[in-house]
């Protein structure tokens, strides 16, 4: 049998870590710029918190998982690649195969996993994918790992596109350890029915999407009928190309990349998230509202290797 590859490939690397190749974003263009900076002057006219120099803001409250991320104490276990969906704006490479990584690096079982992990001095760990449930049993074996390994300090969230979640799984997931979930509700067209579920078992139960600049109206519905619900974050990165997903991207064209990077936002995604923000702001959301900028991404990302060197 041919044995698993130790070190990660090229891209596992441009997935797992956000490698970027270049540094700096390029400049938007000037109407784009002007915007933003009008929008970014009504954000913090309305108080919004965060680092606007980083686009990174909220209008209440961080995820609990996102603050150990921020001072580079989070990390991530990529279960597999595998998924039962196939969204346009997924950066995961293709062909998608069951591997298990950290920062991409090849993991070859749970324990190695945790080991890794425990070696980082970890406060937060995302069990991620594609779609980790298709890996059940692992995603329970590896949170009653950490718990043991870590205790109650460490914080645990679930990745997931919710298509999977039933009460029995949320039931084990609760029992195992895990945290809190993250529900990427994009992948099933902003349908709010698996936090409305996740709710019965977890109080975190945080919605995080990508930014699509055309979806803003069914995201403002999204964040409407989250707040109804009680959910506490709606986390917006900002869409971005990448190797994995850019064929797709430039196919539609509203996403029109800027320019120079190999793993770049998406031009009027941020716009749109700011948008968000404000509309959140002015309407006094009890749900906190928070944007990642592909530029933040690329900085954890970059923490999180140099501290796994
Ligand atoms: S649900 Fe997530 S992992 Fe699956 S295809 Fe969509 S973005 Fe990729």
């Amino acid at each position: 049998m041919a044995s698993r590859p130790r070190g990660p490939s090229e891209a596992l690397q441009r997935y797992a870590l956000g490698l970027a190749r270049e540094k700096l974003l390029a400049p938007a263009g000037n109407e784009s710029a002007k915007r933003r900076a009008a929008l970014l002057r009504k954000l913090k006219k309305a108080g919004i918190k965060g680092w606007p120099q980083r686009a990174t803001l909220f209008t209440r409250s961080l995820p609990a998982g996102c603050r150990p991320c921020l001072r580079g104490l989070g990390s991530n276990l990529v279960m597999t690649l595998k998924c039962n969906r196939d969204c346009f704006f997924c950066f995961n490479p293709k062909p998608r195969t069951a591997a298990m990584s950290v920062h991409g690096r090849a993991v070859g079982s749970l324990k190695e996993g945790v080991e890794l992990l425990a070696g980082l001095g970890v406060k937060s760990v995302g069990i991620s994918g594609g779609e980790p449930l298709l890996e059940k049993k692992k995603v329970l074996a590896l949170a009653r790992a950490l718990r043991r390994r870590f205790g109650c300090s460490l914080r645990i969230d679930l990745y997931t596109n919710g298509d999977l979640l039933d009460a029995g799984v949320l039931m084990q997931l609760k029992t195992a350890g895990v945290s809190g979930l993250r529900l990427n509700l994009a992948a099933n067209g902003y349908d709010a029915a698996p936090a409305a579920l996740a709710l019965g078992f977890f109080k975190d139960v945080e919605v995080e999407i990508p930014m699509i600049p055309e979806d803003k109206g069914r995201v403002l519905v999204l964040l409407g009928q989250l707040d109804e619900l009680g959910c506490r974050h709606l986390i917006l990165h900002e869409l971005f190309a990448s190797a994995a997903n850019v064929s797709r991207m430039e196919g539609r064209r509203a996403h029109q990349r800027r320019a120079g990077l190999t793993w770049s936002g998406v031009e009027s995604s941020e716009e749109a998230a700011l948008e968000v923000l404000l509309a959140a702001v002015k309407a006094k959301r009890r749900i906190s509202v928070y944007y990642c900028s592909t530029g933040t991404q690329g900085w954890i990302s970059r923490r999180a290797m140099a501290r796994a060197r």
